[in-house]
């Protein structure tokens, strides 16, 4: 007798999430095995020649890339998905699969840092002209549509400043002028916010953020949509794309646990903001899940939840008491990346071009963990009396 397996494109979200890539386990085992491999033999000529065995070499994917990429697929709503080894290399290897010389690339003034040395450095050089737009530009952006304008890249809500954009605007007026929506899902982890039915075409996530949800690895995934994926799979595999078995094993285990622990990071980030909006240092809060927050009508409109990553721009005071407000945190670790289960707060400078940031205070960005928020509260409150001190 074999039991029947569930058909989970009719299961709820968080029932999904747990039985995503069971197919690739195998001899009982609930989850699938770690391959490390390269090299996959053939039982004959007549099966090299005719490439009819599922998996042929090591880069061309192995059953747990296969259980990974499905549930990230599953997970994102979207046709398939593949492996990169950092987030960054999800985006890069994203746009280089959609862009060649003589095209124009339309690209959010909010997005992560990185991407935007990648436009102006590498795809400069190729070629590849940029130019940056509003993040609140809505439909707005048809005027900025050329006739070569190939992707339009948003990212929503902006990893810093937490604009959350119009993606189904940008969407219509990218699709009516012949371009692709490219979406940096990686707040919303795939699980708050479903692009592909936003509109999107590709999903880029930094999956070392919340689908790792540990702190221990870095990966990134892209997901298509049924038309956009042939064209990016072929790229993939020409840029020799993959990444590791350990961190791709890391990353579906992640997953698993996604929906819990993001629903703790809502609750944790919601109280801690709702906080700091009555802390007298505080000017503003840029948290779209907290009512008259910046971006909270689009927000509760088209997402399901809140991660635990928000900023607050301080009232303007010096350099060394924002100094002094971060180096008396204990409980906050002070680094980059976020979306494990710690907290963390990084100052930052947000960079435009095509917009002007013109808050006066410091920037600081907060990733709740999973600790307990009266205990946050009480390390901040530290913070605040060693900010105050320094005043
Ligand atoms: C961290 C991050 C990335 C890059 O991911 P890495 O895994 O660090 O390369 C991309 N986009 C956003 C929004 C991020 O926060």
């Amino acid at each position: 007798m074999s039991r029947t397996k569930p058909d989970l494109s009719t299961l709820a979200p968080e029932t999904r999430l747990v039985a995503a890539g069971r197919d690739y386990a195998e001899h009982g085992f609930v989850n699938p095995a770690v391959y490390h491999g390269s090299t996959v033999l053939f039982p004959s000529v007549e099966a090299l020649n005719g490439r009819s065995q599922p998996y042929v070499y090591g880069r061309r994917g192995t059953p747990t890339s296969r259980a990974v990429e499905q549930a990230v697929a599953l997970l994102e709503g979207g046709h398939d998905a593949k492996m990169a080894p950092s987030g960054l290399a999800a985006v890069s290897t994203a746009l280089l699969a959609f862009l060649k010389a003589g095209d124009h690339l339309l690209m959010v003034d909010s997005v992560y840092q990185p991407v935007r040395q990648l436009s102006d450095g590498l795809l400069k050089g190729l070629g590849i002209e940029t130019s940056y737009y509003d993040p609140l530009i809505g439909r707005g952006i048809a005027q900025l549509m050329r006739s070569n304008t190939r992707v339009v890249y948003t990212e929503s809500p902006g990893s810093q400043t937490m604009e959350v954009q119009d993606i189904p605007a940008i969407a219509e007026a990218a699709h009516k002028a012949g371009a692709i929506v490219m979406i940096d899902n990686t707040w919303g982890a795939g699980h708050f916010f479903k692009a592909f039915a936003h509109g999107a075409d590709v999903s880029v996530q930094a999956a070392t953020k919340y689908l790792v949800g540990h702190s221990d690895a870095m990966m990134g995934t892209v997901t298509c949509n049924r038309e956009t994926w042939p064209q990016f799979r072929g790229a993939y595999e020409q840029m020799g794309q993959f990444a590791g078995p350990d961190d791709m094993y890391l990353t579906l285990r992640g997953i698993h646990t996604l929906d819990v622990r993001l629903e703790r990071h809502m609750k944790n980030a919601t109280a801690v903001a709702e906080w700091m909006r009555g802390r007298p240092e505080v000017e503003t809060v840029l948290y779209p899940a907290l009512s008259n927050a910046p971006g909270h009508a689009l927000w509760r409109r088209d997402f399901t939840g809140a991660s635990g990553l928000f900023s607050v721009v301080l009232k303007p005071c010096s350099d060394r008491a924002a100094a002094a407000f971060l180096d008396n945190l204990s409980l906050f670790g002070m680094g980059y990346s976020w979306g494990g289960y710690e907290s963390l707060a990084v100052p930052f400078k947000p960079h435009r071009s095509a917009t002007q940031w013109t808050a006066q205070g410091h920037c600081i960005r907060f990733h709740i963990g999973l600790e307990s928020p009266d205990d946050l509260k009480s390390d901040l409150e530290d913070g605040f009396r060693a900010l105050q001190a320094a005043s």
